[in-house]
């Protein structure tokens, strides 16, 4: 258990214990003010969880510096030998699985089996951009002129940076740093502040593995200075960012004045059709799941269910079932399927959507209130909740809530239901439950989305598949799949006069 990890120990011996530092040039440095921020347990939050960096803006150019020098080397590397740093990665990645999987339970407060889930996605993920890297093929091309061969390579950037957020605080930077590292880039990383334990587990694995100084740098602190530096510094080439739409907003316009490369992965508010004709069983599961598993917090959680009103009574009643039946608890309970929302902002935040939408008459049918039971009380627990009668120009119906609050909205027909989904800011993912061939291939057709799904929840994805959003939900090249290095390559045209 990890809450026995500083049992026993005074508190001087926990706060030493407990310290992280930064890694930068192959070392381990404290900020240079000395300056740290703490981690708080979100199912315990007077359980600090350690204590990190606090750094400076000279403390991110630093790091971006040792990024610049080790980019002379590593991007003449052949890929075969950048794939043999990142293997022995992969392999301490798979052995430390189930440590990494505590880190992100106590910081993040998703159930153990997620943290482990996310894991194992993280891992495919691995497997398959370093294969990707080993591909990086250019092609060779036809040309008018007599005795010039023609042909294409793609090189690296430079130094890039990666932002992460912290719903997924070990899968998005694998997903991010991988692609980066085997296309020849050198990287700067900055995990979010609610999870830099586990980007510490992360980089970790590299400085283990034997990574060359420099290739990977990590720094936590705070968006607004190591963040803002790692967008504005005119040696970054490019920025590959996860996190909500505002933040992500302001950096591509900051971004632009070096015409910066951005991969800006963002907000949804992802919907899921229910026609009258759909197995209204295998629906109501993909939305339990999908809406509740990590307290919402998914950016591919359903937090809109578009129902046809024919079946709308049958859906909802099976629905509100199937979640009274979620046990909300800490993420270390083994019966919780549950756990808190991460922190006391989004805490706030939720409740402050469930009055909004009790407001603005919307019908509460499901959960609703903080967990106040028990030791759960000293955490930020919310019970999962469900909405009906939900407009859909509410608040709770455009605005993404990033928690367990499901808005159900019934509709006439499928017409309506398309309509409903696409009237949104958002584009990540979306879903649509039915037997009908051509109501499937309509909405995959006219859904306004990055990806989408038949009678599957809108949370799926494979390593192999792009994975990005459109409208608000995302900007230039989607990640994962081969888009997912295709990012941080740069082609290079060759003509050469042979005779
Ligand atoms: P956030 O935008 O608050 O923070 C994300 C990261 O940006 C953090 O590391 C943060 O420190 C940093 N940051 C904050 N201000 C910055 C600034 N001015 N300049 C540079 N960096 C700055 O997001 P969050 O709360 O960590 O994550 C939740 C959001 O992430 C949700 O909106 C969710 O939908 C989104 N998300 C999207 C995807 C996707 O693939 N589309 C995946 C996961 C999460």
């Amino acid at each position: 258990m990890i809450c026995q990890y500083f049992f026993g120990i005074t508190n001087k011996e926990m706060n030493e214990s407990k310290t992280f530092k930064n890694y930068i040039n192959g070392q381990w440095l404290d900020a240079s003010t000395h300056d740290t921020f703490e981690q708080r347990n979100p199912s315990r939050l007077s359980e600090v969880t350690g204590l990190f960096p606090l750094s400076s803006k000279e403390d991110t150019r630093l790091a971006i510096e040792a990024a610049q020098s080790a980019f002379t080397e590593w991007k003449i590397l052949s890929p075969f030998a950048r794939a043999k740093y990142l293997k022995k990665v992969l392999a301490l990645m798979i052995e430390r699985r189930e440590d990494i999987a505590q880190i992100i339970t106590l910081e993040n407060g998703k159930i153990v089996s997620d943290s482990l889930g996310e894991i194992d996605s993280a891992i495919a993920e691995m497997e398959f951009q370093i294969n990707e890297g080993l591909r990086l093929f250019g092609e060779t091309v036809p040309v008018s002129i007599d005795g010039v061969f023609a042909y294409t390579v793609k090189e690296p950037l430079g130094v890039v940076s990666v932002i992460s957020p912290w719903n997924f605080p070990f899968n998005v930077p694998v997903r991010k740093i991988i692609p980066a590292l085997m296309a020849g880039n050198t990287c700067v990383f900055k995990p979010a502040s609610l999870t830099p334990q586990t980007g510490y587990m992360f980089t970790k694995l590299f400085d283990e593995g034997g990574i060359p100084a420099g290739v990977l740098n990590m720094i936590t602190g705070l968006g607004s200075v190591v963040g803002n530096i790692l967008v504005t510094d005119p040696r970054i080439k490019a920025i590959s960012f996860t996190g909500s739409t505002e933040v992500g907003m302001g950096i591509h316009q900051k971004a632009s004045v070096n015409a910066t490369r951005t991969q800006l992965e963002l907000g949804g508010k992802n919907a899921t059709v229910i026609l009258e004709d759909a197995d209204i069983d295998l629906a109501v599961k993909a939305v339990t799941r999908a809406a509740f598993a990590c307290s919402g917090q998914w950016c591919t959680s359903t937090s809109r269910a578009i129902v046809v009103k024919k079946v709308a009574q049958e859906f909802i009643e099976k629905l509100v079932k199937a979640t009274n039946a979620i046990i909300v608890g800490d993420g270390f309970d083994q019966n919780a399927g549950m756990g808190p929302v991460c922190g006391t902002d989004q805490f706030e935040n939720i409740k402050k959507y469930i009055e909004s939408g009790k407001k603005e008459g919307a019908i509460l049918l499901a959960g609703g209130n903080e967990v106040r039971n028990n030791h759960l009380k000293e955490g930020c627990f919310i019970e999962p909740t469900i909405f009906v009668g939900v407009k859909p120009d509410m608040k709770i119906a455009q605005e993404e809530i990033f928690g367990p609050v499901l808005s159900v909205i019934t509709v006439e027909n499928f017409e309506e239901a398309i309509k409903v989904s696409n009237d949104i800011v958002f584009g990540l993912s979306s879903s649509i439950f039915t037997n009908n061939l051509k109501h499937a291939m309509t909405f995959v057709q006219q859904t306004e989305v990055g990806f989408t799904h038949v009678n599957l929840m809108t949370s799926l994805k494979e390593p192999q598949l792009p994975f990005g959003g459109i409208k608000e939900s995302g900007v230039g090249m989607p990640e994962a799949g081969k888009t997912g290095i295709e990012f941080f390559i740069k082609y290079k045209t060759v003509y050469m006069k042979y005779s």
